[in-house]
């Protein structure tokens, strides 16, 4: 691959590598999420994308799904359009649904692929509504009371077709997709990043689906930064489901349960605004933020 070498070398002398580690990682799926709160800072994004170039260079098999959060709600402040979360997931009128596709599918996918491919690393930008990759049915959410609300175009997965990202693969592309995804009813529908990221994992029986956030991690007590679970099972976290899980954890647990039940074999939470945070996790024995494992590992 044709990327500095030493740029290469100086990340990966930042962290601890375990040969052994390293080595059992070769030409392994590696399904990243990159949540819009790990990518308000430039430069987090930045060594994010860096991360992913060193970790292609050494034999592993990125794929990239990325959110939008704050850009998002940049471009919809901007437009004067408001939108509220139910239950960690957008509620989203055709107006809103054509400007979070502008920046899901548009600016900021194509903005990946620019800055993967300074490291001539040729990324290819794809939203779910292409070669019909994921397919989707209306969402509706149900409230306390038991009564199931209209979200607008947010979208649950109905069917996925991974032929595409194979293809890509195959042939040494960097997958980066955008949740953007085309309903059962020919309408355009925004799917929770999370969510998708955790279906697309288990469709492709990923090795390792890993999403990255602004968090440390799963929290047992949201107020206490201490209180990180490090290693949980995936009936565990079943357990915790209604209680200490909230907002915008709700989609991104439910996804990792996903991802598990389909066969993907280990699910990470961990905080994308750290340094070499990826490069920890899949080329250390350190394991930073929260990991979840299938019940018989
Ligand atoms: P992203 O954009 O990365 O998907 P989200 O905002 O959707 O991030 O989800 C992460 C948020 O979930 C955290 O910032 C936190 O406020 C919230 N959250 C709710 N419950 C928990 C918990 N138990 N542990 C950690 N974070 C939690
Ligand atoms: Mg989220």
């Amino acid at each position: 691959m044709n990327t500095d070498h030493n740029f290469i070398q100086s990340l990966l002398s930042e962290i601890e590598i375990d040969q052994d580690i390293s080595d059992s990682r070769n030409g392994k799926i590696i399904l990243i999420k990159v949540g819009g709160n790990a990518l308000v800072d430039p430069q987090v994004k930045d060594h994010i994308i860096e991360q992913i170039v060193v970790l292609k260079s050494l034999g592993l098999i990125p794929v990239l799904v990325h959110g939008g959060g704050l850009d998002i709600e940049k471009l919809l402040n901007e437009v004067r359009v408001t939108s509220e979360f139910v239950g960690g997931h957008r509620k989203t009128d055709s107006r809103t649904i054509s400007y979070i596709e502008m920046v899901l599918s548009g600016s900021l996918n194509k903005d990946f692929v620019k800055s993967f491919q300074k490291y001539h690393i040729d990324a290819v930008g794809i939203s779910g509504k292409d070669a019909g990759m994921v397919k989707t049915i209306k969402r509706f959410h149900l409230n306390k009371a038991n009564i199931k609300e209209d979200l607008g175009f947010v979208g649950d997965i109905s069917a996925i077709d991974t032929r595409l990202i194979k293809l890509l693969l195959t042939n040494n592309f960097l997958p980066v997709i955008s949740p953007i995804s085309l309903g059962e009813d020919g309408e355009t529908y925004n799917v929770n990043a999370d969510m998708f990221a955790g279906h697309i994992a288990g469709a492709l029986k990923a090795d390792f689906y890993i999403a990255l956030s602004n968090i440390n991690g799963l929290m047992r007590d949201l107020n206490n930064p201490n209180s990180i679970m490090p290693k949980l099972k995936l009936s565990e976290v079943e357990s915790l489901m209604g209680s200490v899980i909230q907002g915008g954890m709700i989609p991104k647990i439910d996804s990792c349960l996903i991802a598990l039940k389909n066969g993907v074999s280990a699910v990470h939470i961990a905080n994308g605004t750290n340094r070499c945070e990826l490069l920890r996790i899949l080329l250390t024995k350190e394991i930073p933020g929260t990991m979840i494992l299938p019940n018989d590992k």
